[in-house]
C-alpha cells in the first residue's frame, strides 16, 4: 500500500478516540496529521476561541475567569462549528478528548446524525495497564507554544526541555504528578468508559493495545487496511501488529 492509497482510503473516516488519559491519544492524533487530518480537542478548541476572542471564546472566558468549569452548552457549539468547518473542508478529523461523558456521547450522535456523518465516523478504543499509563502522564512534557506533546521515556524532545519544531522550552503541566494522575484514570472509568458500551450500537469500535508501545505509523496503516477492507472483523488481525 502506498502514501496515496492509504490518503484516499482515510478520506472515508473520521476517528473519536476514546482511552483513558497516558494512553497514547495525544500521540497518536500528532501522527495522523501527516495524512491531513485535523485534530479536534476541547482544550485547543478553548485555546484557539480565547486567543481570536470570537463570540463563544468570549463567553467562556466569563466562565473560566471565575474558576468555573466551562458549560456543556458551549463545549458543545465550539464543537459543531468545528465539525462543520471539517466538512466544508471536506477534511477528515479526528476527535480527541470529546466525549468524556454519556451526555456529551448523545449530543455527539445526535449532532453526526444531523450532519448526515455517523457511517463516516469510526471509535478507536486504546487500552493500557493503569501503571504504564500513570508512568506516561508523569513524564510528560508539551510545548506552550505549538502543543508539540512530548514523553521523556517514550517520545523525548531532541534536545533536553526544548520543543524539536518550534525550540521552545518544554514544562510540565502541574497536574502530571502521581496522584492526580490516578485520579484521572478513575474519573476516566466512571465517566467516560461507560460510553464504549453505547457507542458499539452505533459505530465500529477498534482496538489499540499501547502496553507494547507500537510504530503509530504501522498502526495507521493497518487501521485503514481494515477500515477499508469489508467484512473483516479486526479482532482477527489484532495480534499481527
Ligand atoms: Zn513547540
Amino acid at each position: 500500500m502506498n502514501e496515496k492509497d492509504i490518503e484516499n482510503m482515510i478520506e472515508k473516516k473520521n476517528l473519536i478516540l476514546i482511552g483513558p488519559p497516558g494512553s497514547g491519544k495525544g500521540t497518536f492524533t500528532q501522527e495522523l496529521k501527516q495524512f491531513h487530518y485535523e485534530s479536534i480537542s476541547t482544550g485547543n478548541l478553548l485555546r484557539e476561541n480565547l486567543a481570536a476572542n470570537s463570540f463563544i471564546g468570549q463567553e467562556c472566558k466569563d466562565f473560566i475567569n471565575s474558576g468555573k468549569l466551562v458549560p456543556d452548552k458551549l463545549i458543545f457549539k465550539l464543537i459543531h462549528e468545528k465539525i462543520k468547518r471539517t466538512l466544508r473542508e471536506k477534511t477528515p478529523f479526528v476527535l480527541d478528548g470529546f466525549p468524556q461523558s454519556i451526555i456529551q456521547y448523545h449530543y455527539l450522535l445526535r449532532l453526526l446524525e444531523k450532519e448526515d456523518m455517523k457511517g463516516r465516523c469510526c471509535f478507536l478504543e486504546f487500552i493500557i495497564d493503569d501503571e504504564k499509563a500513570i508512568n506516561q502522564m508523569i513524564s510528560r512534557l508539551f510545548c506552550l507554544k505549538c502543543h508539540q506533546i512530548y514523553n521523556n521515556v517514550t517520545c523525548p524532545p531532541l534536545k533536553r526541555n526544548t520543543c524539536d519544531k518550534c525550540q521552545c522550552k518544554l514544562v510540565r503541566r502541574s497536574t502530571d504528578n502521581r496522584d492526580d494522575a490516578i485520579k484521572r484514570l478513575k474519573v476516566y472509568r466512571k465517566e467516560t468508559k461507560p460510553i464504549l458500551a453505547l457507542a458499539k450500537k452505533n459505530f465500529e469500535i477498534l482496538k489499540i493495545n499501547s502496553n507494547f508501545g507500537y510504530n503509530v505509523q504501522l498502526y495507521i496503516n493497518f487501521i485503514f487496511h481494515i477500515l477499508c477492507t469489508s467484512n473483516n472483523n479486526p479482532e482477527n488481525y489484532y495480534d499481527k501488529i
